[in-house]
């Protein structure tokens, strides 16, 4: 029977694909393993076509149907936090699939992705050695495994949101930049918390030279928190995506080519952000002012507008020598590669994080949604490889900031500082990958684990 790892993706198309390169990393460091991946579909989704991915041969895919009961199907929880709840729903059909395939192979482990993490209720029963895939950062990882201790500690003065909170691992922060939620949103992630320090290990998309004091942390242990041993951590990124986006419909390559090395600022909000037709308006503002070469994605509330509809009269013929602006999409990665992308405004997505890294683009940080605003301070304060935007209480960011922020990065000495560092990290994560880097050891570790002995008895990282 052939070593077999299962690799449960969550929902998106973002997630499929970064557990597709995982898949294919994994099969690099050794290619005697069947790898299954899991792609949970809710009712009326039609299944996705893997056959784009361009993955290892001994890669299959499987769909796995989320059978949530009708109540749910009214939830008011937004897209992003719904994805939390939803595969628990799937958890049935879960647990059939892997005993079924329990037969026919030997199954060593199933590596989860941490939004699923309900799946531990069948893979506990059924006593599969279980990791969780965490696709951000590792600093936000010791966020999130702290949450039960902030919640504990939240006293009158914690609350307080001018109180600075001690988090090891992370740097410095004030209660108020925490993300804020209702009370049954900050319970699922007390419960992902509990349950990622439970499991039997953690693998993350980054690499040590980037987040050296959240990975000492993490492999230390100290930042989770009961007596028992912690989970290993397997840093093996930077795992960068880039199967199935890369067509360049709108030619945004094509008129990069034409364009002056390192000039050009990109403005991309991942695969969620959009904005209002005023903040819009204010954001063409501030690029037709700051003078600088620009291409951005549009995105806005309402798909049925077009770019004229959308933006200032006149703007789209006044900046067609020095911008270019899409509709909705546009392949970021390879953008993001290009020569004469020398700036990068982003809503601070770990994905967009990572590409940006290694591509070695300086960032304006505009966080929107999810984990975000942490990502913005580990970029600002942490790693000091982005700006911060400055937003205003009901959260716009007017034309004269962002217009200035682009400004600063771009033209200013501290933006010149900014460039050589994140240019030193671009190294680090080429350094990380490479066969005696730390990302290729973590993978070659893991695997090993894998193929030599039951998961469940691995070492504590201090014996
Ligand atoms: N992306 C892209 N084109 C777009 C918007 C997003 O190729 O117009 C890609 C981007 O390169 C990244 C992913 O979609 O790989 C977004 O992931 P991220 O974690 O940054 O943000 P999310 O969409 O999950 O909020």
């Amino acid at each position: 029977m052939k070593d077999t790892i299962v690799l449960y993706s969550s929902i998106g198309r973002g997630h499929i694909f970064s557990m597709v390169e995982l898949g294919n990393l994994i099969l690099t460091h050794n290619p005697s393993f069947s790898i299954i991946i899991l792609i949970p579909t809710p009712p009326n989704t039609a299944n996705i076509d893997t056959t784009t991915f361009g993955c290892n041969s001994s890669i299959t895919f499987h769909h796995l149907a989320i059978t949530p009961p009708s109540s749910s199907a009214t939830t008011t929880l937004p897209p992003h936090l719904l994805i939390f709840d939803i595969t628990r729903h799937g958890n049935h059909n879960l647990h059939n699939f892997l005993q079924s395939i329990s037969k026919t192979s030997n199954l060593k482990a199933i590596v989860v992705d941490f939004m699923n993490y309900s799946a531990t209720e069948v893979t506990t029963t059924l006593d599969i050695p279980t990791l969780f895939y965490y696709t951000s950062g590792a600093a936000t990882l010791c966020v999130l495994l702290h949450l039960p201790t902030i919640r504990q500690n939240r006293t009158k003065s914690t609350n307080d949101n001018q109180t600075y909170l001690e988090i090891p691992g992370f740097p410095k922060i004030l209660t108020e930049e925490l993300p804020q939620g209702p009370k049954h949103l900050e319970d699922i992630f007390i419960k992902i918390s509990t349950t990622l320090s439970e499991s039997d290990g953690i693998i993350i998309n980054t690499f040590n030279a980037l987040e050296e004091r959240a990975f000492k942390t993490l492999e230390e242990g100290s930042c989770f928190p009961q007596e028992k041993n912690p989970p290993q951590v397997f840093c093996i990124g930077p795992v960068i995506s880039v199967s199935g986006g890369e067509k360049d419909e709108n030619r945004c390559l094509s008129w990069l080519d034409s364009q002056p090395s390192q000039s050009v600022v990109l403005l991309c909000f991942g695969s969620l952000g959009r904005f209002s037709k005023n903040q819009l308006k204010e954001i063409a503002i501030g690029l037709e002012k700051s003078e600088q070469r620009f291409l951005w994605v549009v995105r806005s509330e309402s798909d049925e507008e077009s770019l004229e509809e959308l933006l200032p009269e006149g703007f789209l013929e006044r900046i067609k020598e020095k911008g270019m602006v899409v509709k909705n999409w546009a392949p970021q990665a390879a953008i993001l590669s290009h020569d004469s992308v020398g700036g990068f405004v982003t809503h601070c997505g770990w994905n967009s994080v990572l590409e940006a890294v290694s591509e070695g683009v300086p960032m304006v940080a505009w966080p929107l949604y999810s984990e975000q605003k942490l990502n913005m301070v580990v970029l600002v304060r942490g790693m000091k490889v982005a700006l911060a935007i400055k937003k205003s209480e009901d959260g716009f960011v007017s034309a004269t900031e962002l217009e200035d922020r682009v400004k600063e990065l771009m033209n200013s000495e501290k933006g010149k500082e900014i460039r050589e560092r994140v240019l030193k990290m671009k190294v680090g994560a080429v350094e990380a990958r490479a066969e005696s880097g730390s990302s290729y050891a973590a993978l070659n570790k893991l695997t090993q684990l894998w193929k030599e002995k039951d998961l469940l008895s691995f070492p504590s990282p201090d014996t």
